[in-house]
């Protein structure tokens, strides 16, 4: 059992931008994965329209999974353009700049830190207690994982990842909506 005095008070700021998971914002993430989202705690930063845009998620999702994708995306413009940097190789060159890049390299391992420290918040899973998301501390694995911390947290906690969004048309420091009409709107889970 865990008591209360076992689970530490966080000492870090309040997400700037999480709010509440409704119904409708349930309905809207499965128009966006075209399924369920799990383990959902609220949302961490909407698009401009509104939309869930990161989810933040339970480190154990209901059927005791352990789940270390603490900030979770969903908005499929986004998603769509984080998967074509990837595709042209982007990882590779952020991997090899944190490695020549001493300041790159601390931001990058304190962005790990923080990741940990924000899931402590909601609760511990032993399976995921060190691993934090997308490749961090010294890799760069999964831009969406990143880009998911960025957002919640706002400007100056990953610089990997804000220096990703500063290069996508509408992302940075404010989400642009670039929705498409949700009736034409593409509900698979690769996008096109
Ligand atoms: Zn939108």
């Amino acid at each position: 059992m865990t008591t209360p005095q076992d689970t530490p008070t966080s000492t870090l700021p309040p997400l700037p931008h999480e709010t509440p998971a409704t119904a409708e914002d349930l309905a809207a993430m499965r128009a966006q994965l075209g399924r369920d989202m799990r383990g959902v705690i609220s949302i961490a930063r909407r698009c401009g329209c509104g939309r869930p845009a990161v989810v933040r998620t339970a480190p154990r999702l209901e059927d005791g999974t352990p789940f270390p994708t603490t900030f979770y995306l969903t908005l499929p413009w986004l998603t769509l353009d984080l998967s074509r940097l990837e595709a042209s190789g982007a990882m590779a060159t952020l991997t090899s700049q944190l490695e020549t890049d001493p300041e790159l390299a601390a931001g990058y391992q304190r962005a790990h830190e923080r990741y940990l420290a924000r899931r402590e918040e909601i609760g511990h899973a032993e399976e995921v207690a060190h691993v934090s998301a997308g490749g961090m501390p010294t890799r760069v694995k999964c831009l969406h994982a990143l880009a998911g911390q960025s957002l919640a947290e706002g400007p100056g906690v990953n610089p990997v990842a804000d220096q990703v969004l500063a290069g996508i048309d509408g992302a940075w420091p404010e989400l642009t909506c670039r929705c498409t009409d949700p009736t034409t709107e593409d509900t698979s889970e690769e996008g096109r």
